[in-house]
């Protein structure tokens, strides 16, 4: 049994319209579903991905309106990479987030930056067999395009202390003493743990919530099993609608969910149409009149940059 990487990673926006145009505009990356969040519907919870929505390209932002900025620290994921193919992908992204006044720090294969909201990120030049997960922008060649996570970076006073429930819990493959990589038989990704600051960590805009890990349906049970016999403190299996969850914290602090490939953003819309409507869990659509009013509108950079 082994995870299949990153199934999604999920982080906080005070900013939701700028978090869209960010994401959907300058990144290129397809809103795939437009939803609540289900312990408050008056606020989004949005999902980014490729074109189909893929697990492994998913990037999600609880809306908190006006929420102050956070700061990452120990037990917390501070940046998260995508895949990108080529050097001259890397050129490409170097100008268009110049161009879009977002100031990058360019490394021989890669190229970093920061969300409007402070969020840690890095394009990196990968060589892999993994399918690659592209959303189609038309101001972004599809040769050019992010490809799909390749992992995430987190903050840990102590990585040796989480090596035993990585390796147990999860099935993660040590590479050195903070690096991790977690494959099955589609994808892989990696876990790097980086010094955690001095100061302490701050939930906010900008801050990463959790980072799940991709399960096919039929093991998902059983890796719920094997975390509580690691010894890790584990939610029941809750049904998020589009797939299925359990959420635990490892020694570090990360929060972990395991999530299940499937059923997916099309069960309750067509793949044509995806996060063009507010779609709403069915506990909710009798509210769907009134939450339309209280949220804030959004704007739809694919439907815009179509229209030029
Ligand atoms: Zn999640």
């Amino acid at each position: 049994m082994k995870l299949e990487g990153i199934h999604h990673i999920t982080a906080i926006t005070g900013d939701a319209p700028r978090n869209v145009e960010f994401y959907a505009g300058t990144l290129g990356l397809r809103l795939v579903k437009k939803t609540v969040n289900q312990d408050d519907p008056t606020v989004y919870h949005l999902f980014y991905a490729d074109e189909k929505g893929s697990p492994g390209s998913d990037i999600t932002f609880f809306e908190y309106p006006g929420v102050a900025r956070g700061r990452a620290g120990a037990g917390m994921v501070h940046r998260i990479a995508w895949r990108i193919g080529s050097p001259e992908a890397l050129d490409f992204w170097e100008e268009r987030l110049n161009a879009h006044n977002v100031a990058s720090k360019r490394g021989p294969d890669y190229l970093r930056f920061d969300d409007p909201e402070g969020l840690g990120l890095e394009l990196r030049v990968t060589e892999t067999s993994d399918e690659p997960l592209r959303a189609n922008h038309p101001d972004i060649p599809a040769e050019l395009a992010l490809l799909g996570f390749d992992g995430v970076c987190a903050y840990s006073a102590d990585p040796q202390a989480s090596a035993r429930f990585l390796g147990d819990a999860v099935g993660f493959t040590p590479q050195s003493d903070n690096e991790w990589t977690v494959r099955g038989a589609q994808r892989g990704s990696f876990y790097v743990y980086d010094v955690a600051p001095e100061q302490r960590g701050l939930n906010g805009a900008g801050t990463v919530h959790h980072v799940a890990w991709a399960s096919p349906l039929e093991e998902h049970a059983s890796w719920r099993e094997r975390v509580v016999a690691a010894g890790g403190d584990v939610t029941p299996i809750i049904d998020r609608f589009y797939f299925k969850s359990i959420y635990f914290r490892e020694p570090s602090g990360v929060l972990f969910e395991i999530a299940t490939m499937g059923p997916g953003f099309t069960a309750d819309e067509p793949a044509e149409s995806l996060g063009e409507s507010l779609s709403l869990p069915p506990a909710f659509e009798s509210l769907r009149d009134e939450l339309v009013k209280v949220l804030t509108p959004l704007p739809n950079p694919r439907a815009e940059s179509l229209t030029r």
